[in-house]
């Protein structure tokens, strides 16, 4: 099922690209997931399928060669890959989130020149904002940024960087010295190949194995001014602005784990029998699944707003809070469903649940966890 609803008619040319990411999905990234988690190698081994498809220049103008998605379609493909592959969704999401603060923040000519190679596997992108002593709490970063002739030289260690292994650009948020108070926080598109900036992988993830989570570090890593993002001063307002819009792409990607472990929950329970027939056919097994469906219907309609809310132009905070929310806690109550309705059968690392239970845990954490985005709520309502 499609994080489109029912009324919404697309036009001919979106029905056609959801339609082949499903497909792609389906053939190339569902087996390669499983392959994945057991350790073999990671989504960094298809970059150069997804920039065939079109997916790393979804959100890409199509004037600089990208398909020009808008936020609704975006969520939607997002929604398709996560179904078959949690790990190349937040591949995709992360790399569109800072295809989104390219396009925004950053000043001409570089802004050309990087969104003109964005749908390419060497511009695959990263966002490196938090450090082992700065997770929700985003203003206590450590990485300095001390300016130098013609720029700015960067110091410090950034944690879990998705896609960081492979990234071409960083997007980095660094504490300037000697700023005043108040613009003391500048963000940078660091070039991958820059002289001093190196990468760790992290190992023993939970679940989306396939995606990369990497350490890096930053020693005298020189950034040219141009390469500013926003103005000086304005690095955090730039994140805290971009993360709204990643959010869109990690509730997507929350539907998507929701709607695969919904499928498998389904046909287990017509298939299983127990007393001589199926489990779909007891009460309480058919009231798991109508409790999914449930929440996972209310998630995308959630999602589907929050996308519409970007495509209108002024992003509204507490909608994309809200779909992250709720599309990410859904996801794991019906993932918990889905065990529960696969019995032992659903404990062994052979079922594919198992993994969906594990993938999607980490959709509460990541872009602010949970109590961040009650808090995002609350605070648009004057309440906190
Ligand atoms: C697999 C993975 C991929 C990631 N990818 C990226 C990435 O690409 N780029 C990036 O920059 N970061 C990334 N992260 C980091 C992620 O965004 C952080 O883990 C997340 O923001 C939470 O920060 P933390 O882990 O430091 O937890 P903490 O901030 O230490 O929070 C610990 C607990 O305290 C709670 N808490 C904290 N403050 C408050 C408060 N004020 N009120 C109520 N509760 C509070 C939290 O909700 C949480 O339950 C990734 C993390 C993982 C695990």
């Amino acid at each position: 099922m499609s994080l489109v609803p029912a009324e919404v008619e697309l036009n001919e040319d979106e029905r056609t690209l959801i339609e082949a990411v499903r497909d792609f999905s389906r053939k190339e990234l569902l087996a390669r997931d499983g392959a994945w988690d057991r350790g073999e190698s990671s989504v960094g081994d298809v970059l150069g399928q997804l920039a065939e498809m079109g997916l790393l220049g979804l959100l890409v103008p199509q004037k600089y060669g990208g398909l020009g998605c808008d936020y609704r379609t975006y969520a939607a493909i997002l929604h398709e890959i996560a179904t078959c592959s949690a790990a190349a969704a937040v591949t995709v999401s992360v790399h569109g989130l800072v295809c989104g603060i390219v396009d925004r923040f950053v000043a001409e000519p570089v802004r050309t020149e990087l969104l003109s190679h964005w749908a390419q596997v060497d511009h695959f992108g990263a966002f490196a904002l938090s450090e082992a002593g700065a997770g929700s709490d985003a203003a206590s970063v450590k990485t300095t940024a001390t300016p130098v002739d013609g720029g700015y030289h960067l110091n410090g260690e950034k944690m879990w960087v998705t896609n960081g292994l492979s990234a071409g650009w960083f997007f980095v948020l660094a504490r300037v010295r000697g700023a005043s108070e108040g613009r003391e926080f500048c963000a940078f598109m660091v070039d991958g190949r820059s002289p001093g900036l190196s990468r760790t992988e992290i190992k023993g993830k939970m679940g989306i194995r396939g995606s990369e989570t990497a350490v890096i570090d930053f020693a005298d890593v020189f950034v040219p001014q141009t390469h500013l993002v926003g103005k000086p001063g304005e690095g955090m307002r730039v994140c805290l602005a971009s993360l709204g819009y990643g959010r869109i792409g990690i509730a997507a990607q929350a539907t998507g784990i929701g709607e695969a472990c919904l499928t498998e929950m389904i046909s287990y329970a017509r298939q299983r029998e127990q007393f001589g027939r199926p489990i779909g056919t007891f009460g309480a097994v058919a009231g798991m699944i109508a409790d999914s469906v449930v929440d996972l219907e209310a998630a995308k309609a959630l999602v589907w707003q929050a996308a519409s809310g970007a495509d209108g132009g002024g992003l509204d905070r507490s909608a994309t809070s809200m779909a992250k929310l709720y599309a990410s806690e859904a996801a794991n109550r019906i993932a918990y469903r889905a065990v529960q309705v696969h019995g032992g059968s659903g404990y062994v690392n052979e079922c594919r649940v198992e993994r969906l239970y594990r993938d999607a845990r980490i959709t509460t954490i990541y872009e602010g966890t949970s109590e961040i985005q009650r808090m995002v709520i609350a605070r648009e309502l004057g309440e906190a």
